[in-house]
């Protein structure tokens, strides 16, 4: 039965395992928005596979390009071999590349994880430029292997600078908005510009536009501007990791579009695999000085995540879903901000199309010098436990893991979000309680 799977799965599984703790929940069945437990309970997931379900769990158009290709006797292993399926994926991704990358732009198909995809991003600009220093930022995440864990901070055996990201809230210059993006680009230019700094010729540089994992974080457009002129400047490509903002969470198909930054090379994965796993690199065709075979790997692609993903990009594309995000994000923060007003525990809400995040604080506990109160992971806890006690489930993040993150797919309907929303603010009442 349901406690048993529970019991088991939690003494065989690593102590490494994440979701399975917070959330003791077997799913049997999904479909939208909805998880269906084998404890026969219904939930609304705002987690949707940590961002990878733009159209939610299970949508037809997803399984029907599936049957499809199982239906057709295609191989579903066929290594970096051209296939129909291959192609279709690539012609319908390239058309949504920004600028110039979707004329002039090279992928090279990884995997089968994002992780594997930084990874090839960071070995390619190494390659192009003959270089090794990376450069990524404070609260960054791209992934647990070796190179992308070094640029996330959690390794010192690959060479990477951080630089300071920009945050409103708990600004780390203490001066937050614009005036703490200007501090964090002229820091990155003395930086650069100082003989004596050891990082004056970096590979690249790889940043989110919106950081994730790191809390819910949007850059503004301007300092990405900043940083993409800093890069050129001093001929170091840009490496935007879109693993997470891509495919119109952002409320647009990608999230440097919203600046107008068109980056060196874009990372990308969940969403472009509608569910599968996939995980690509798109980068401008100069940069693409691979010896054939500088960069293998037997799963570089599977044609069932390709046919998955070709579906998922065109039903975005058609149905305008990344301008439904941003509509219905700016709905959802509006709520937020009208909760955050009625709860001192809420310190913040911010956020960029429908991926949210509302910081939990400890409003008791803000000394007479603190310009916000110290982030709550017991209280988020709790928020996130009450939420699940009334059908919904959310993840944490952020430095503190007191962000409580929503990441609602994009085919969420006004009525959902309504749902969503009460159930949250029930939650956040009870755990406040
Ligand atoms: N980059 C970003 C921005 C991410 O959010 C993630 C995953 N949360 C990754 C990279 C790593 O992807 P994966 O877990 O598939 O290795």
């Amino acid at each position: 039965g349901y406690e048993g799977i529970l019991g088991r799965q939690s003494q065989r599984e690593s102590a490494a395992r994440t979701y399975a703790r917070s959330l003791p929940i077997v799913p049997v069945r999904a479909r939208g928005l909805t998880i269906e437990g084998a404890d026969g309970r219904r939930y609304l997931d705002c987690l949707s596979g940590a961002g990878t379900l733009a159209l939610g769990h299970n949508h037809p158009v997803v399984l029907e390009a599936v049957k499809k290709v199982l239906d057709s006797g295609a191989p579903l292993h066929v290594l970096d071999l051209a296939t129909p399926v291959k192609d279709a994926f690539t012609s319908e991704l390239f058309a949504t590349l920004p600028g110039e990358l979707a004329d002039d732009a090279r992928i090279q198909f990884c995997g089968p994880a994002g992780t594997d995809a930084v990874e090839a991003a960071l070995k390619l600009v190494r390659t192009a430029t003959g270089r090794r220093g990376l450069l990524a930022f404070t609260g960054a995440y791209h992934g647990m292997t070796a190179g992308a864990l070094a640029a996330s901070g959690g390794a010192d055996d690959v060479r990477v600078t951080r630089l300071p990201y920009p945050q409103r809230y708990r600004c780390p210059f203490g001066v937050g908005g614009e005036r703490g993006a200007e501090l964090s680009a002229t820091w990155t230019e003395n930086l650069l510009d100082d003989p004596k700094s050891g990082v004056a010729a970096p590979a690249g540089m790889i940043v989110e536009a919106v950081q994730g994992e790191g809390g819910v974080i949007p850059a503004p457009d301007d300092w990405m501007r900043r940083m993409r002129a800093i890069t050129a400047d001093r001929s170091i490509p840009l490496v935007v990791d879109e693993v997470q903002t891509g495919v119109g969470r952002t409320g647009a198909f990608w999230a440097v579009e919203h600046s107008g930054v068109v980056p060196d090379v874009m990372v990308l994965s969940k969403a472009i695999g509608g569910s599968l796993p996939l995980a690509v690199i798109v980068y401008r065709s100069e940069l693409d000085a691979w010896e054939p075979g500088a960069h293998a790997g037997t799963f570089r692609g599977n044609q069932l995540a390709m046919a998955a993903g070709t579906a998922t990009l065109r039903y975005v594309r058609e149905n305008k879903l990344a301008e439904r995000a941003g509509t219905l994000g700016a709905r959802i923060l509006g709520r937020l901000q009208g909760l955050a007003a009625a709860h001192p525990c809420v310190g913040d809400v911010r956020g960029r199309g429908l991926m949210i995040g509302v910081e939990v604080v400890d409003p008791d506990a803000a000394g007479p010098d603190d310009s916000v109160p110290p982030a709550a992971p017991a209280l988020a806890r709790a928020v996130q436990q009450e939420c699940l006690a009334r059908g919904l489930i959310v993840e944490l993040g952020g430095r503190h893991s007191a962000v409580v993150r929503l990441l609602p797919p994009l085919t969420l309907t006004d009525e959902q979000a309504t749902a969503v929303l009460d159930r949250f603010a029930d939650a956040l009442a009870a755990a406040e309680r």
